[in-house]
């Protein structure tokens, strides 16, 4: 079986953040090549002002999405299901998934559920994407139709970790474009999400000389 290797939570927070409070933006104006379509989960936990959040991100993330998408084949385009997320909403997605975990699996461990809600949703103090540093994506082909990239977004199976074995080869494929064009503008990828990357947040600091993070928490 697939061993899944995620970087423990009380690693992430010892990793010491110096935020160069680069401004967060809108994407929609900044990447105009890009297609939006934001996550149900936002929709259904956070209602308008976490949907108009969920299109910004920090101003470098932003240039950094214009260079991946530059480097995506002819008529390829990144899909952003969520960017920014408020820390009222990141509460709110953890309760959430919290209570429905709880409910599916009566018989587990507080330990073992916490485990579990590692590789699903951070707590507040360490959420990635309230940093404006993360991003949940994927491709769509010319005719904004998803590649097939083994699940769906926000899906919670081993087949939605990065490099699962037991996706088709077609799958592999499109995760593997993901990743290039990904990769080669500077973001990094959390190993049980295929479509959650980030840059400069805790996660992106873990894998720096210096340990350190350059986005903290952010207000918009
Ligand atoms: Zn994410």
């Amino acid at each position: 079986m697939y061993k899944l290797n995620t970087i423990p939570n009380s690693d992430l927070r010892s990793i010491r953040v110096i935020d160069n409070k680069e401004p967060l933006v809108d994407l929609r104006k900044i990447c105009p090549q890009l297609v939006f379509n934001i996550a149900k989960y936002i929709k259904k936990n956070g209602g308008g002002k976490a949907i108009i959040d969920a299109h910004y991100a920090r101003s470098d993330v932003a240039r950094r999405l214009n260079q991946a998408q530059s480097l995506l084949p002819g008529g390829f385009k990144l899909m952003i299901e969520c960017a920014y997320r408020s820390p009222l909403m990141q509460q709110k997605s953890y309760d959430a998934v919290y209570k429905k975990l709880r409910e599916e699996r009566p018989s587990w461990s507080n330990k073992l559920l916490e485990e579990e809600m590692d590789k699903r949703v951070s707590t507040v103090d360490i959420a990635p994407h309230c940093t404006g540093g993360a991003i949940d994506l994927t491709i769509v082909d010319q005719h904004e139709r998803q590649l097939d990239m083994g699940t769906q977004l926000d899906e919670f199976t081993e087949k939605t970790y990065t490099e699962s074995p037991s996706i088709s080869s077609e799958a592999i494929e499109s995760r593997n474009l993901l990743k290039k064009v990904l990769s080669a503008s500077g973001f990094i990828n959390f190993p049980a999400e295929w479509w959650h990357w980030s840059y400069g947040d805790r996660e992106w600091g873990y894998h720096q000389k210096d340990k350190t993070a350059i986005y903290g928490q952010s207000e918009r």
